[in-house]
């Protein structure tokens, strides 16, 4: 019978919640329990929820597969409470081996180290990964796609949230590799001249002024905003601004420091610290420099933390940019954790409300159709690692679910498969162009 990892690897599964780490490395790691992240904190994002209770079957068939590939006697899936649709959908499915683990709704409770402390009570260590504690994460879709995988079929679609300041909000699959501008086409774009986009979630998303660029296996979701809302404004903020702003106005309240959720679980990050740090540099010893590597970019810090509008997040951002450039890696213990912790972290509605994101905190119906465009263009670099080589030329035709770029032998680096059926338009080293029909 064939290794389940190689399965994943052949199909090229990365990790759909987060940076894209491929899965069949995750899988080839023995651990006790895996994690399903299910929490999907990011307040307006509905993808995961919505396809928990439509695919039950395929996400447990998908966890079965992750613990029989790494050997986990535990299956934890944790959801919040208010996903009542999912919660309902995976309760014929459980056992005592596999479990749901139901988490109040606040935010970040899908950062995994979060994920993994308040399902499992386990703490990853400052600096470290989860397989260090014996647990390995993933997110829904990507258990879902290792499902799919078992069954012969490649990664090829990507299911994400368009919503905002957009006409009909909704969830919808695309294959990969789908302009941005189409799938917001899909929602009804309203003012476009006076919109920003956010790709990603409103808390850790990026803005994207790019909407030709392509959906790829980790674009979780796509927000309009008007260009004047607060959360664009922030940020759009130039580095220099924050660093201006954070020495003229830090009053040193720490408070940035009591909601981090890493500090309250006993990491040493404190972003109080290291704001001292940079605006001091006298005050800032090396060990408290490289505690900024341990920060998730979770933005508590700046969003709803700090009274007078500092963003610690962009500070540690610049900062790990700077150790990871000199190779500087981090080390300390796990301290004590807060023993408020649980009872600190943020509801979701005040998170929203803070954010000012009220109006556009709606429903985003998932639509069971696949969209269909007449182009796609696929990334080659669509996780962590090296990039796929590409293995087709301008003129093949080809088949959706045919590979068209491989892993370069050695690296660490996922399979791009075609989501279409066409012919190669463009091939670069960054991207494979495909379109519908027959060689033009
Ligand atoms: S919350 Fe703001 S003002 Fe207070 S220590 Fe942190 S960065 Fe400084
Ligand atoms: S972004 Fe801020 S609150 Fe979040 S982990 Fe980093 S320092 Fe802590």
């Amino acid at each position: 019978m064939r290794n389940i990892s190689t399965t994943v690897r052949e199909a090229g599964v990365v990790g759909a919640g987060g940076a894209g780490f491929p899965t069949h490395v995750k899988l080839a790691a023995r651990a006790e329990i895996v994690v399903v992240n299910g929490a999907e904190c990011e307040p307006m994002l509905k993808t995961d929820q919505q396809l928990v209770a439509r695919y039950p079957e395929q996400l447990i068939k998908g966890l079965k597969l992750a613990m029989e590939a790494t050997g986990a006697q535990k299956g934890i899936i944790a959801l919040k409470d208010k996903y009542q649709a999912a919660i309902a959908a995976l309760e014929p499915y459980l056992t005592d081996q596999l479990q749901i683990s139901i988490m109040p709704d606040i935010y970040p409770a899908g950062d995994e180290v979060i994920t993994i402390w308040l399902t499992t009570g386990r703490r990853v260590p400052p600096g470290g990964i989860p397989i260090n504690i014996g647990v390995v994460v993933n997110n829904v879709q990507t258990l879902i796609n290792v499902a799919k995988a078992h069954d012969g079929k490649p990664v090829i679609t990507r299911t994400l949230t368009v919503t905002g300041a957009v006409k009909n909000p909704l969830t919808v699959t695309v294959p990969i590799g789908t302009s941005l501008q189409e799938v917001l086409n899909l929602a009804g774009e309203g003012r476009g001249d006076d919109l920003a986009y956010i790709l990603g979630g409103p808390m850790m998303g990026s803005l994207i002024t790019d909407l030709s660029a392509p959906v790829t296996k980790t674009t979780g979701g796509l927000i309009a905003l008007p260009k004047d809302h607060p959360l664009i404004k922030r940020k759009q903020m130039p580095l220099e601004t924050v660093l201006r702003i954070a020495k003229t106005v830090c009053e040193q309240c720490s408070f940035c420091t009591e909601l981090c959720p890493r500090h309250m679980i006993g990491h040493e990050l404190s972003p109080h610290r290291l704001i001292r740090a940079v605006n001091y540099k006298a005050m800032g010893d090396l060990q408290t420099l490289t505690s900024a590597l341990t920060c998730s970019e979770c933005g508590v810090c700046e969003a709803y933390a700090c009274p007078v509008g500092i963003s610690p997040l962009r500070v540690n951002r610049a900062l790990k940019a700077e150790l990871r450039a000199q190779g500087v890696k981090y080390q300390g213990e796990l301290r004590k954790e807060d023993p408020m912790a649980q009872h600190r972290l943020i509801p979701s509605s005040r998170l929203v409300q803070r954010l000012k994101l009220g109006p556009w905190y709606k429903e985003a119906p998932l639509a069971l159709e696949t969209y269909e465009p007449e182009e796609v263009s696929l990334s080659l670099q669509q996780h962590i690692g090296a990039p796929a080589i590409p293995v087709v030329k301008v003129g093949d035709n080809v088949k959706r679910g045919q590979v068209v770029g491989e892993i370069p032998e050695g690296s660490l680096g996922a399979r791009v498969h075609a989501s279409l059926d066409g012919t190669v338009q463009q091939v670069t080293p960054q991207m494979i162009t495909i379109r519908k029909g027959g060689a033009t």
